[in-house]
């Protein structure tokens, strides 16, 4: 057997008929289910041309048929690039120019308004929509059921994936088999998942989180899935029922926070909570504890290296910590200056090596060089320190550093702050370009309404707390922070909208 991700998939399942993905009102997907459409599948996109080492460009709405069309990928020996449902054709032409697929999958009410980028980056064009229908559907309902899966090696490419674009352009991370796999088998088994779970899956499926993580450790446990097509309030609580874990960002737990259906009979039959992709608010954590008695266990990742660290099942899941590194990951934390490692406690570049972490940056070999070191370890962009128990403490983006006369301020620090203040909802702390202190700190702020909250509401609390160089210059008011589809503030947009206000 080859280490393609789809033949250990097939080689580890233990009853065929046991359910893998259930969708409120529609049908069940047992496992001998996917097997089989998955072979239908794969013999169509050899059918349309797709080769091993081909890359098959994904722009659809979440459905079954997306999943199939994931796991046919692999079966092909292709690799699969899910791409969001948000990119407008500007966009996706730039990314379908960028990865050149042999195929773009998309949906049939966008295909004209996508024809022109998936001709001009040589990719031929078929659909697929909400409901799973669509012209790569019919070619796969004559297409045989018996495909031979194509042999992988552990390094081989199984998918492209672009990153959120939070910082900056998009970047393709090529991961491998190895990496996809390695990563399931140990988020198995550090969250205990078996083919008893249920997981309530609510996330996008063009995203690391709710492709990978929840997926492949759903279909690797042979557990289930309750088959969301997004975030829907009502339809968690429904799913509470009979699930037993939830993997949600934290925007998830902010929102069931909001409903009063949120206590500990409404999730008396859920095991586990768990949150990624952004900052879990320490708040959020203490308030979903005491509300439902669960403890939310909070990890952290990439698009690069797929998980890293998480809090454990078992023993204490701090709240404001993404626990500890997960087995065979190594996590270390470096002057971001000279690359030299730094002891516990320190604050700098968090850099992790081990199975999950990807291949390179997809033609962007300088990239690749500077970010991933000869030794493996891969240079993250976040900044973190350990605490003297060993846990892992994000306190930022590189990117996101704010160095005000010459010192450097993390801005989680501030946001904690001014997020514990009443009339508060959250903020975000950006340095603006200043003439005196090279970047000045400014804090933007939503407040949740009446009575109106001032400026001066929100500095006179911090003069105790915060050193003065940490302090901010000036406080803006803003309904909302701009989130990207992945919930993610994106701060860059904060610091373009404010750039002249110290002018
Ligand atoms: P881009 O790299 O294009 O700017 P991105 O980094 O947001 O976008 P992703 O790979 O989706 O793209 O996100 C990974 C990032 O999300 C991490 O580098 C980290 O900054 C953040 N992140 C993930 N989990 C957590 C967490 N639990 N706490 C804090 N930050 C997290
Ligand atoms: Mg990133």
């Amino acid at each position: 057997m080859s280490d393609n991700l789809f033949d250990l998939f097939a080689a580890g399942i233990r009853d065929p008929e046991a359910v893998a993905i259930e969708i409120p009102a529609g049908e069940n997907i047992r496992y001998r289910d996917l097997i089989a459409r998955s072979g239908h599948m794969a013999n169509a996109l050899v059918e349309l041309g797709v080769q091993p080492g081909d890359r098959v460009a994904v722009q659809v709405e979440k459905s079954v048929q997306a999943i199939i069309l994931y796991l046919a990928t692999l079966r092909a020996g292709a690799v699969f690039l899910p791409l969001n449902t948000g990119y407008t054709p500007a966009e996706i032409a730039y990314f379908l120019g960028d990865a050149r697929p042999r195929l773009f999958v998309c949906d049939p009410a966008r295909q004209e308004a996508l024809r022109e980028a998936a001709e001009g980056a040589g990719a031929r064009i078929v659909t697929l929509d909400a409901r799973g229908q669509g012209s790569l559907t019919d070619a796969a309902w004559i297409a045989p059921e018996p495909f031979a899966t194509v042999p992988r090696s552990s390094d081989d490419l199984a998918a492209l994936l672009y990153t959120s674009g939070t910082t900056g352009r998009s970047k393709g991370a090529m991961l491998t088999h190895g990496n996809l796999v390695s990563n399931a088998r140990v988020l198995i088994g550090e969250w205990r998942f078996s083919d008893r779970d249920v997981l309530i899956h609510a996330l996008p499926i063009f995203h690391t989180h709710g492709l990978f993580v929840a997926t492949n450790v759903v279909l690797f446990s042979g557990a289930s899935m309750i088959f969301l097509p997004k975030f829907d309030v009502d339809q968690i609580f429904e799913g509470m029922s009979r699930a037993t874990v939830l993997m949600g960002v934290p925007t998830f737990y902010v929102r069931l926070l909001q409903d009063d259906m949120l206590n500990a009979e409404t999730t008396a039959n859920m095991r586990l909570f768990i949150s990624g992709s952004a900052p879990l608010l320490a708040e959020t954590h203490r308030e979903w504890r005491t509300r439902t008695g669960h403890s939310i266990l909070e990890r952290y990742g990439m698009t690069e290296t797929n998980m890293n660290a998480s809090n454990p099942y078992d023993g204490p899941r701090l709240a404001g910590t993404v626990g500890l590194p997960l087995p065979g990951t190594e996590i270390i934390i470096t002057d971001p200056e000279t690359g030299d490692e730094l002891p516990a406690g320190e604050i700098g570049m968090i850099e992790v090596r081990g199975p999950n972490v990807f291949k390179g940056y997809w033609q962007m070999s300088e990239k690749t060089a500077a970010e991933l070191r000869a030794n493996g370890f891969f240079i993250t962009g976040d900044l973190g320190k350990f605490d003297e128990r060993g846990y892992l403490h994000i306190v930022g983006r590189g990117k996101d550093l704010i160095i005000s006369g010459g010192y450097n301020v993390y801005p989680k620090e501030i946001e904690t702050e001014i997020d514990a203040l009443p009339g508060v909802v959250e903020s975000a702390v950006i340095g603006l370009p200043h003439r005196d202190f090279g970047e000045a700190v400014t804090a933007v702020v939503v407040a949740s309404g009446s009575p109106a909250l001032t400026e001066a509401d929100v500095l006179a609390p911090l003069e105790g707390r915060l050193a003065k160089f940490k302090q901010p210059k000036h406080v803006l008011f803003v309904d909302e922070l701009p989130r990207n589809t992945m919930g993610k503030v994106q701060k860059n947009l904060l610091r373009d909208q404010f750039a002249a206000l110290y002018d």
